[in-house]
């Protein structure tokens, strides 16, 4: 790669983040007690058009005890409950260059969801001040579990952030909220002009490993599979370039085929290895969970955040 075209990586990066950010905010202001959670992922999904880019995922708005992967299903007539932690995740890519952030909305506050949103805040941070080109995961993930747990607070275990590569939102590398001695130097090193998304989870529940718990609405391409019926294939070819082989929402399908009709699309795709469904996760005990989370570039000294909250 010449010069020239990782410039133009680094701007559309940096483009994707401010867009990212841009759109978090406009989405969170969108989030109100009986507010329907399909019209804010409208909103936010159609700022990011505006701002020029393209949903990199569909937004995920996971309430209270979900985690993550929630997005509406088509017509889906769920609202922000009276008493909610909503955690507002998305993702923007320009040409493939992704920036992926996240938020909790704290509706009706009281001190645990408080201390809650704050301990997932200052995990997020203080990786962020540990993060520069050298640096073990290892390192990162010690000290997003120290500053959690400054709030009595715990890290959910089995959820990770990730390194991204364009068109690739989950490129390889895993960044943990816990860092176990034994995994220490086995821990892969961060490499300046990496990109990777932090985004620790916290909650009060004593076992704080997250499962599936809700049927996938979000679905990903499988490699080079396609569908035997022509018409199916036909329609998943279109899918492939319209979504750029990201992950989309199943309510998405509604301008390929006709509302009833999405179901059985997808379980076609299913049942043929085409795509794969994200399963909803949360933890089954209820207890709530909050998230935040910042995509950065690694530089020599430290990192830009590319998603960085705007004023
Ligand atoms: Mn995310
Ligand atoms: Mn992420």
């Amino acid at each position: 790669m010449n010069n020239s075209s990782v410039d133009s990586g680094r701007e559309k990066l940096l483009k994707a983040g401010r867009i990212a950010a841009q759109t978090l905010n406009y989405t969170c202001h969108q989030v109100n007690a009986g507010k329907s959670l399909l019209e804010i992922v409208e909103i936010g999904e159609q700022k990011i058009s505006e701002l020029g880019g393209r949903p990199a995922f569909p937004i995920n708005v996971s309430v209270n005890h979900h985690a993550a992967h929630y997005t509406p299903s088509y017509g889906d007539s769920a609202v922000v409950p009276e008493k909610a932690l909503v955690k507002i995740d998305l993702g923007v890519h320009v040409d493939g260059y992704i920036a992926d952030t996240a938020r909790t909305v704290i509706i009706d506050s009281d001190a645990e969801m408080e201390q809650l949103t704050q301990a997932a805040e200052a995990g997020l941070n203080a990786a962020i001040a540990s993060v520069r080109s050298g640096v073990r995961v290892w390192e990162v993930s010690k000290e997003i579990n120290k500053a959690i747990r400054s709030f009595n607070v715990r890290p959910i275990e089995n959820l990770t952030g990730h390194s991204i590569e364009q068109f690739n939102l989950h490129a390889g590398i895993s960044i943990p909220a816990i860092a176990p001695a034994s995994e220490r130097v086995l821990s892969p090193r961060l490499k300046e002009g990496m990109v990777i998304a932090i985004e620790p989870f916290t909650t009060y529940s004593p076992s704080p490993r997250i499962s599936n718990i809700g049927e996938a609405q979000i679905f990903g391409f499988a490699q080079r599979k396609n569908p035997s019926n022509p018409m199916l294939r036909r329609i998943f070819s279109q899918m492939k370039l319209k979504y750029a082989q990201l992950p989309f929402a199943a309510r998405w399908l509604a301008e390929f085929v006709s509302p009833t009709e999405i179901n059985d699309t997808l379980s076609s795709l299913l049942e043929e290895r085409c795509i794969h469904g994200y399963a909803v996760l949360g933890l089954p005990d209820k207890h709530f969970v909050a998230q935040a989370e910042h995509t950065l570039i690694v530089t020599r000294e430290s990192c830009i955040v590319t998603t960085k909250k705007l004023s």
